[in-house]
């Protein structure tokens, strides 16, 4: 079977979702942490609609290797959607995984995507949930669809923005200032 996703190398939907409902399980009977990111290009449709579809998969396949170079080997990275990743996070708590999305978003913002046509200038927004504070916990999905409320929260909010569940607010490295984009939200 297809594991892998043909054009970013990434894990695709179908292996992500066995394995985030293979973790969700793990995670609830020993009441472990289990982060996940969701992040989506923004303006992506732009992209295509000003450079051509192709210089969109070049970003896309960019992505892929950009996103690969800050997690670790282990973390499961998988395309969710069109242009929609996840970051499955196994025994990492919510402020963790917030400073991980923050790294992500800072290394596809620093520098343009090489394209075809010309370098890009690309940014993400990324929301984040843990199960430690998810009320149910009786599917994987209920982290999925908070991890989406907070990446639609971040597209509300201007875009290029990490946006966590939290029970407290969160700051990246101490100083709000560095980090203006970082949106402080609090679900629970
Ligand atoms: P937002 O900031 O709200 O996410 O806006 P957006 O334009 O990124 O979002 P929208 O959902 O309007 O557009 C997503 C676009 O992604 C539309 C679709 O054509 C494009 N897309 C999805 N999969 C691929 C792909 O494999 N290659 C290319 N080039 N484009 C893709
Ligand atoms: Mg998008
Ligand atoms: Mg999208």
């Amino acid at each position: 079977m297809m594991t892998r996703d043909g054009l970013t190398g990434t894990l695709n939907k179908r292996s992500f979702l066995d394995i985030i409902g293979r973790e969700f399980r793990r995670s609830a009977s020993r009441n472990t942490p289990l982060s996940l990111i969701l992040f989506d290009i923004d303006h992506f449709k732009l992209v295509n609609d000003t450079h051509g579809h192709l210089a969109g998969d070049e970003v896309l396949q960019e992505m892929g290797r950009r996103i690969s170079e800050v997690i670790a080997e282990h973390d499961v990275f998988a395309r969710y959607g069109g242009e929609e990743f996840a970051i499955l996070l196994s025994g990492v708590p919510a402020e963790e995984a917030a400073e991980l999305a923050e790294r992500c978003r800072v290394a596809v913002e620093a520098t343009p995507f090489k394209t075809s046509v010309q370098p890009l200038d690309i940014t993400i927004s990324a929301g984040v949930a843990d199960m430690t504070r998810v009320p149910k916990k009786e599917s994987e999905s209920e982290l999925v669809q908070v991890a989406d409320e907070k990446l639609y929260e971040g597209k509300r909010g201007g875009r290029n923005r990490v946006c966590v569940q939290s029970n407290s607010p969160f700051v990246v490295d101490g100083s709000r200032e560095r980090v203006p984009f970082t949106t402080i939200s609090k679900l629970l």
